[in-house]
């Protein structure tokens, strides 16, 4: 038979270096065609066909002389090429076949026939994915998903070819236990990519599934959020921004592990700034995005920390849709004008939705880092407790003897609390007695590179600050129900958060609903929010960069908001929907950032009182969480918020060990 025209230079190197009878397994079993088909080509796969490894040595040698030679025009080496982030490891000497991997095995070329396509599992902009089973040289079978580039009539469009390949790039070089592993690219038709199999599919598919399927536990939804913190930590360290970060595009490896997917809109951060500006109108998620983005398609580590934010909520509401059927100019209007925010969702503890309110800050640069993120996370995480008295009163959440609680609010000095029953799934308050607090939970697989999970924990800033161990304190008020001292710690960890559920100053009926709603007594649990219909969430959440929608959010006139459009009435804007003065604005959402806790209103009074000193409202809103949370004096209050340095959590911590 004779060679194709486009593989002869294969054939006259190996006859250049005796090895012309490996020409035909090279072209038919590996699918080499072009010298940059080798970069995915590993040991294992000339093994495979019987080249020895002294051959193989041979071969390398020959390429290198060969590409030393040639300039690349190849169009997948020049997508691939050119999109290897910078940090990208060089190819170690003694495999000049292919680049390195940072960690794990290599991705490699596949061939065509080892890869069959088994049921379809789903379809995203650009192609589709079935499930498969790729068959390993050895005989060994591995169940994977093939994603394969969609084909118009005339071959595949340039556009999805491109996003498809940069898709590839980004992916050959990640390697971390939750982000979704590539094993290799078919070189066939269609093109495809095998990827390690998801089976359980995306979370929010089963955020949204219908009964019997039971809701998702409070405690498991903090364990996806760390390792999505995890994994946000280790792209942004490598570079790179996600840019579509929501549940839909988070996988579901097993019951308890999740995978961030979807590298479609991946890009690499380039210049001094860290970021990314979109260079025309493009589909974005409008929904998830940061102002900035809508405003500017400017993309950053700290716009991803926006959507962090915002997949956080989608995951306590049970998968609602984010700012649903609001247009995007509209959103950048509440974003912007009103200092909007999501609501807290039912399921979500002050605690997490405080550092939900941080990932929403209205700059850039006061947005915590995924790193910080992971910590702020630990020291919100919910305590675990059991029931040491079974609880069947009407109205409080039931449940018996032994059954594993989440605590979702709760501090030492109230004596009911509101958790979830791990058991039934279901939400409520209950009398604090009824359970004794548990070991705080013991660490989730932990990503590579991160700090032991015993470290983190004891790294807390605001417990290193305070001068008193919490070891030393005198009996806290939660000891006098016998509470272990060290499960306290899961609680002081979060104790500014905690605070507010205590007896707050007079007036607070500006407390949105679900505040008033903790504070009560023993309650019913909180319906869960209605979940939206089955279809498909992703198309309709995208939309071009506002900077192409005809109008233009300034301009909007306020009144003539959709009052009655769906979701409107989710968004938290300031009370009587007036518009605000943008700089106050600032200022309210500055105080409500630094002052853990407090409602958008009782800032804006705090910030009237002071005559819009920011500084002064941020101390008398402290002074009184303070002297709520204790017998003192307003003066006292100040006085050991002065010498903690204005540090709540540790004046607080002083005043409960010394009742
Ligand atoms: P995508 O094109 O990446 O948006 O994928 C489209 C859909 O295919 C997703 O929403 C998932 O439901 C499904 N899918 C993609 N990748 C996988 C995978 N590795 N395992 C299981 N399902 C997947």
């Amino acid at each position: 038979m004779l060679p194709e025209q486009s593989s002869l230079w294969l054939l006259q190197l190996l006859r250049g270096i005796q090895l012309a009878q490996f020409y035909r397994p090279m072209l038919e079993e590996l699918n080499v065609t072009l010298p940059e088909h080798f970069d995915f080509v590993r040991p294992q796969d000339l093994d495979g066909i019987g080249m020895g490894r002294p051959a193989q040595r041979r071969l390398a040698e020959a390429l290198k002389k060969h590409r030393s030679g040639l300039k690349s025009k190849n169009w997948v080496y020049k997508i691939l090429g050119g999109l290897v982030p910078e940090q990208e490891t060089p190819p170690p000497p003694e495999s000049p076949l292919y680049p390195a991997e940072p960690e794990g095995g290599l991705k490699c070329l596949i061939p065509e026939g080892a890869v069959c396509r088994r049921e379809l599992l789903g379809s995203g902009c650009f192609g589709v994915v079935h499930r498969g089973l790729w068959m390993l040289p050895g005989g060994k079978s591995v169940p994977v998903a093939v994603k394969s580039l969609r084909v118009g009539a005339g071959g595949p469009m340039g556009d999805e070819l491109g996003a498809f390949l940069r898709e590839v790039s980004v992916m050959m070089n990640l390697e971390h236990p939750h982000v979704l592993r590539l094993h290799g690219l078919v070189l066939g038709q269609p093109l495809q990519m095998v990827m390690e199999l998801a089976p359980l599919g995306s979370l929010h598919t089963r955020l949204t599934a219908p009964a019997p399927a039971p809701p998702l536990p409070v405690s498991l939804l903090c364990l996806f959020l760390r390792q999505l913190a995890g994994a946000m930590a280790y792209l942004a360290a490598r570079g790179l921004v996600h840019r579509d970060l929501a549940t839909r595009n988070l996988l579901m490896a097993t019951p308890r592990t999740i995978k961030v997917a979807d590298f479609g809109l991946v890009r690499p951060l380039g210049g001094a700034r860290g970021r990314y500006v979109m260079g025309g109108p493009r589909l974005i998620p409008y929904a998830w995005c940061a102002p900035e983005s809508l405003r500017q398609g400017a993309f950053s580590s700290a716009s991803d920390v926006w959507m962090f934010g915002v997949t956080l909520w989608e995951m306590f509401s049970g998968g609602e849709e984010p700012w649903a059927g609001l247009p995007p100019y509209l959103i950048l209007h509440r974003l912007e004008k009103d200092c909007a925010r999501l609501p807290r969702p039912p399921l979500c503890s002050r605690a997490l939705y405080t550092l939900a309110l941080r990932c929403w800050a209205p700059y850039p640069a006061d947005r915590p880092s995924f790193t910080h993120l992971e910590r702020l996370l630990q020291e919100a995480w919910p305590p675990e407790g059991h029931c040491v008295r079974a609880v069947t009163e009407p109205g409080a959440l039931r449940m018996e003897l032994g059954d594993p609680i989440t605590i979702i609010e709760g501090s030492s000095d109230s004596t009911t609390w509101k958790g979830q029953n791990g058991k039934t799934f279901k939400v409520g308050s209950f009398p604090a007695s009824a359970i004794t607090l548990a070991e705080p939970p013991t660490a989730s697989p932990v990503h590579r590179g991160s700090p032991a999970q015993g470290q983190r924990r004891r790294g807390s800033a605001n417990g290193d600050r305070a001068k008193v161990k919490l070891e030393e304190l005198p009996p806290a008020q939660g000891q006098r129900r016998k509470m272990p001292l060290r499960s306290m710690r899961g609680l002081s960890k979060s104790l500014e958060s905690v605070l507010s559920l205590g007896p707050r100053p007079t007036g607070g009926g500006s407390s949105p609903p679900e505040l008033r709603h903790a504070r009560t007594g023993p309650e019913g649990p909180p319906a869960l929010p209605p979940r939206p219909p089955l279809a498909s969430s992703s198309s309709s959440q995208f939309r071009l960069s506002p900077s192409m929608q005809p109008p233009r959010p300034q301009r909007e006139p306020l009144h003539s908001h959709p009052r009655g459009a769906a979701g409107a009435n989710k968004a938290a804007g300031p009370p009587g929907g007036r518009l605000l003065d943008p700089e106050l604005q600032r200022r309210i959402v500055e105080v409500e950032l630094s002052v853990h806790g407090v409602t958008h209103q009782e800032c804006r009074d705090a910030l009237r009182t002071t005559g819009g000193d920011v500084t002064s409202a941020i101390q008398n809103l402290k002074v009184d969480q303070l002297f709520h949370l204790s017998s003192r004096s307003r003066a006292d209050c100040r006085h050991i918020l002065e010498h903690y340095h204005w540090d709540l959590s540790a004046a607080s911590r002083y005043v409960l060990a010394r009742p």
